[in-house]
Order: C-alpha cells, then sequence, then structure tokens
C-alpha cells in the first residue's frame, strides 16, 4: 500500500512541474518522521537508562547517571535539540496517526524545563534517590544470562556512592512525610544488594576474583545508602523542628496548575476540572438519595428513616454491601463474569470485540501480590508477544474480619463493575484496540488520564446500556464507586492547592464518599505523596463524556454509538483533547463530502 502511493507521487512528479516537487517532499517526511522518531527514542533511552530498563530496553543496563547539575544542563539541551528537530516537520503533512505523536513528544520534551527548573522534585523528595527498583529491573532480565546481568550490575555499583553524595547535596528543605517515606523505603532497599543481588552472585559462574570484587561492591554500598539515611534522620527527622527544616507537602497553586498541564494534558485547566467535580459530587450525592429512598423499605421495612441525607445513604450501602460472594469463590466468581460482559457487549452493540484474544482470568503470580486486588498484566512495548493477563489475587492471606470488609468492599454490584472496568470493554478492550495501530511513541508516551478515562466511562456506558437490569442497588453501588473518583480530584486538589486538612479530607473521604477509614487514610498519605495523578480519573472520564455529548449534538440521528467508540480508540492511548480535535475534523470532512 505505501508503496504503490510512493510510486503514483514518482510518477507524478516526472509528469509535470512546480507543484509534485512538494508532494515529493512529503513523502519523504513521512519516511524522515519513522527515523525520527526510532531516532529519538534510541536517544531517550540512552539518555535514560534507568527508564529504559523499566520499560524493557536493557541496552543502558551497566550506566547509572548521577543526578548532578551536568546532567541537568545535558537534560535541557536534549530537549531544546529534539524539538528543534521535530518542529522541522510540517506538521499538517503527517499521518493522523503521527500527528498525535508529534504532539506527544513535544509536549513531553517541553516539559523538561518545568521538571528540571521549577518543579525540582529532587531537591525536596528524598525518596527519588531509591535505587532497588533499577537494580531489580536489571538482575531480573531473564532474557540476559545471569553472568552477563552480574557484569552490568557491578558496572552500574560503581557510581553508587558518588549518586547518593550527589542526592546529599541536591536536598534542600524537603517535605517531612517525603523524608520519613525515604528513611522506610531505604531501609526496604537494602536487601536488595545484600541478599538479591548476593543470592544471584551465588549461583553464578563467576570466579572468585569477580565475586569478591562484587561483594566489596556490595558494601560500599549499604554503606552510602546508610549514610544517606543517616543524614536524612540527623540533618531533619531528629533535629528540633522549626519552620525553616522542611517545607510543606502543598506545592500550591502555581506548580500543580503547571504539572497537572503536562502530567493530565487535559483541554481543561486544574481548577476548571476541579470544579466539573464538585459539581458531580452534589449531582451523585442527589442521585444516590433518590435511589435510597427507594431501597429504604427493602432493607429496613417500617424503620424510622434518620433525617439526614448521608447517613441514610450510608444505612442503605452497608446493607447491599452485604450481598457478596464466598472469599473462597472470589476468583471463580471474576472467571464467570468475563463471559457474560462479553455477552452483554455484543448484544448491544456497544463495541466490536475481538474473538480471537479472550482474555485470561488467573490468580496473581505470588511475587507481584502485595496489593490486594485486580488488575491488568499487559506486555511492555519491547516484549509485545507476551500474553496479556486479569491478575485476581485470591483472600488467602487475610483473616475473617479482613475478608468479610473487602468483600464488602467487593460486594455482587461493585464486584461486576470492577470487571467493566479492569477487563471489558474497559481496559483491556482498550488495550487491545491500542495495539492495532502501534506506536511506540504511544506506548512509552501513553496518557493516563485517557486510559483510565476510557474505563471509567465505560462502567457508566454499560449501566447507560441497561447492564444490571433493573436492580437498584446496581445504580446505588456504582454511584459510589463513581463518587471515589470525583473525590480523589477534589482531594488531590483540595490538599495541594487548598489547604484541606487532615480533617477536611476525612470528613471529604468518609461522610461525602462513605468510604472505610482505612481507605481514606490511605489515600490521605497517597495525596500528600503525589500530586495531580489521582486527577486522571475523573478528567479523562469528564472530556470523554463532553466529546461524546458534542459529536452528538452535531450529528444528530447520525451518531453511532458503537461507532463512536471504536473510533475513539483507533487512536490510541493519546490525549482526549487530541483525539477530539481528530474527531472533529473528520466529521467536518465527511460533512463537506455529502454536502
Ligand atoms: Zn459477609
Ligand atoms: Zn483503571
Amino acid at each position: 500500500m505505501k508503496k504503490l502511493i510512493y510510486l503514483s507521487l514518482v510518477l507524478a512528479l516526472v509528469a509535470c512541474g512546480n507543484q509534485q516537487e512538494k508532494t515529493t517532499e512529503t513523502t519523504v517526511e513521512v519516511q524522515d518522521f519513522e527515523k525520527f522518531k526510532s531516532d529519538f527514542i534510541d536517544a531517550m533511552w540512552q539518555m535514560n537508562p534507568i527508564s529504559a530498563s523499566y520499560q524493557g530496553v536493557h541496552d543502558y543496563d551497566n550506566q547509572l547517571p548521577i543526578p548532578n547539575e551536568e546532567r541537568k544542563q545535558l537534560q535541557l539541551q536534549f530537549a531544546t535539540d529534539w524539538l528543534n528537530k521535530l518542529r522541522a516537520f510540517d506538521y499538517e503533512t503527517l499521518s493522523e496517526a503521527d500527528k498525535i505523536d508529534f504532539h506527544l513528544i513535544e509536549d513531553d520534551l517541553s516539559n523538561t524545563e518545568f521538571y528540571v527548573n521549577e518543579f525540582k522534585g529532587g531537591e525536596w523528595n528524598p525518596s527519588s534517590y531509591n535505587l532497588g527498583g533499577a537494580f531489580f529491573q536489571v538482575i531480573n532480565y531473564q532474557k540476559h544470562p545471569l553472568e552477563k546481568r552480574l557484569e552490568n550490575v557491578s558496572e552500574k555499583l560503581n557510581h553508587v556512592e558518588a549518586y547518593y553524595a550527589q542526592a546529599k547535596q541536591n536536598i534542600n528543605q524537603p517535605t517531612k512525610v517525603h523524608t520519613k517515606l525515604a528513611v522506610q523505603q531505604l531501609e526496604g532497599s537494602k536487601s536488595m544488594f545484600n541478599q538479591t543481588l548476593l543470592d544471584s552472585l551465588a549461583k553464578s559462574s563467576k570466579d572468585s576474583a569477580f565475586k569478591q570484587e562484587f561483594a566489596a561492591k556490595i558494601e560500599k554500598t549499604i554503606a552510602a545508602i546508610n549514610d544517606y539515611k543517616k543524614y536524612l534522620q540527623t540533618t531533619f527527622l531528629d533535629k528540633a523542628e522549626d519552620s525553616t527544616t522542611f517545607r510543606s507537602f502543598r506545592i500550591g497553586e502555581e506548580l500543580y496548575s503547571k504539572k497537572f498541564a503536562a502530567e493530565i494534558q487535559s483541554a481543561y485547566s486544574a481548577k476548571e476540572i476541579f470544579q466539573a467535580a464538585v459539581a458531580e459530587k452534589e449531582d451523585l450525592h442527589q442521585k444516590m438519595y433518590r435511589l435510597s429512598e427507594m431501597l429504604w423499605e427493602k432493607y429496613f421495612g417500617e424503620q424510622e428513616k434518620p433525617g439526614r441525607i448521608f447517613e441514610q445513604i450510608q444505612m442503605v450501602i452497608n446493607e447491599v454491601a452485604k450481598t457478596h460472594v464466598h472469599r473462597d469463590s472470589f476468583v471463580t466468581s471474576i472467571r464467570q463474569q468475563i463471559p457474560e460482559l462479553v455477552a452483554f457487549v455484543n448484544e448491544n452493540d456497544l463495541i466490536t470485540l475481538d474473538p480471537n484474544k479472550p482474555l485470561v482470568v488467573r490468580e496473581t503470580p505470588e511475587y507481584m501480590r502485595g496489593f490486594a486486588g485486580a488488575s491488568i498484566s499487559a506486555p511492555g512495548p519491547y516484549d509485545a508477544d507476551a500474553e496479556t493477563y486479569y491478575n485476581v489475587t485470591p483472600l488467602d492471606h487475610y483473616n475473617e474480619e479482613e475478608a468479610e470488609s473487602y468483600l464488602r468492599e467487593y460486594n455482587n454490584y461493585t464486584l461486576q463493575i470492577l470487571n467493566i472496568h479492569e477487563a471489558i470493554p474497559g481496559h483491556y478492550t482498550q488495550l487491545v484496540y491500542s495495539n492495532q495501530s502501534p506506536s511506540l511513541i504511544k506506548s512509552i508516551m501513553g496518557n493516563g488520564a485517557m486510559i483510565e478515562g476510557w474505563a471509567v466511562y465505560t462502567e457508566k456506558m454499560m449501566l447507560e446500556a441497561g447492564y444490571g437490569g433493573d436492580q437498584i442497588e446496581m445504580g446505588l453501588m456504582y454511584y459510589k464507586w463513581n463518587l471515589r473518583t470525583v473525590c480523589n480530584t477534589i482531594l488531590d486538589y483540595g490538599i495541594q492547592v487548598l489547604d484541606y486538612s487532615e480533617e477536611d479530607a476525612m470528613q471529604l473521604l468518609m461522610k461525602e464518599a462513605f468510604q472505610e477509614k482505612s481507605e481514606a487514610e490511605g489515600k490521605w498519605r497517597r495525596a500528600r505523596l503525589s500530586q495531580v495523578q489521582l486527577c486522571s480519573y475523573f478528567t479523562g472520564y469528564y472530556e470523554i463524556m463532553q466529546l461524546r455529548s458534542e459529536l452528538q449534538e452535531k450529528m444528530g440521528a447520525d451518531f453511532d454509538l458503537k461507532k463512536f467508540h471504536e473510533e475513539f480508540l483507533s487512536y490510541g492511548s493519546a490525549p482526549v483533547k487530541y483525539i477530539r480535535k481528530l474527531m472533529l475534523k473528520k466529521l467536518v470532512a465527511s460533512d463537506q463530502k455529502t454536502a
């Protein structure tokens, strides 16, 4: 197909004069853009060996860059150079898929300056200097023979002392919560060196000179980690605290807005999304209240209502949550539900599912456990032939009380919504579609808000299509689930920008989002350690809903839900604002054709 187009352009050039020069240029550029992308990705991995190992590129496993001033300058120069090369391409002549890649690269490079010169996480987040994971990626890469892996590790170890010496220099008024996290994680990361790596060394066929040298490096590494840890402890945590010891964990409105723009890549500002979430919360409360009215008699008979909206909703939720599967059939029940979801999607013509790619539900492998629950594990871009699994962790390790609490959270209704989100037609279906238009750029720089937004959108879309039948309970539990997404956004913005106290956070999560204390406390911690990421779910969902309404309005009777879904997903994991642009353009083009 590509060859034919090229050939016809060459023929056209032979045929006439001026105009074709431009056409030929276009062809050359299309090919150049492929080469540009692949050169850019190579250069990016070379620049970021640790990210490379995490993404499955193991050419630079032996390297460990020192986070010093020189490296900052290199990063800035890298961004400038590649932005210049990128902008030399004529955007308008690129294919739709390449246009999105263009945006993703441009956005990523443009953000470098913000992270290096403004956000400066390395100055105040001591937990960003944790090398356990980086070394795990190297020693765990099974495609390299053990001896090769150990050689890479050995070279990488050479730089650990300098790395931590630099880390100490970089830290300038850290936050307390990140400092505590660092101390805790550094202690844990030591086992990576003095157990995992030494065990691997013992199993290898390396000679005794190598082994001795290696063991000595491990000793130095442990000393460097201890020294860094002690520095954090004595310089900050043990010191009599005054207002200058720590900085606030709240990054404030300016940095937050910029980080939101950089990571979420939304058409809306952080503040607009926050306001939309607040409005959505009020709306959800009204809907939940109505459903709790309808369910009251079924669960409470003649009992008098408490007279307070939140209390009434909570009481009904508590009763409905008692309907759950037995702990031993948790995995089985999820496995049984997948074909039911497939059937529903097909019967209602919601989106085409590839029958050749059935989802494999398995018990989460031991080494991946730690967080309970369910997750999709998909092969990375460099390991595309590997299987995709739906991992479900059995409740073996829970005592009676923990299991009961977990099962109430994932009661019969919520469990189905979870399966929609994770599997069909949520994350798994999106993944199958995005693999149909493979782009390394999109796999590496894919937009988290679009990915999460799609999964959240499908929950609502399935219920709109009638999933759950006339069970009022399903609606109530869906709203509670959706409320979590909405409140994550409110909480994140509230804590980082609006000075929410712990009490404010607990009020929001426990009273207004009906969460258990343990869940709310975990969220309070997470929302102080990270910024912006908690907004991705609601923002993506909100923008997809907006886009759908916009198209419905424009197309009227021509709007087709199935086509909308398939076209939306055909662009890959790109920010919704760019998909919107291309979908609207296509609509205008087809209008002109029919006109
Ligand atoms: Zn129970
Ligand atoms: Zn998700």
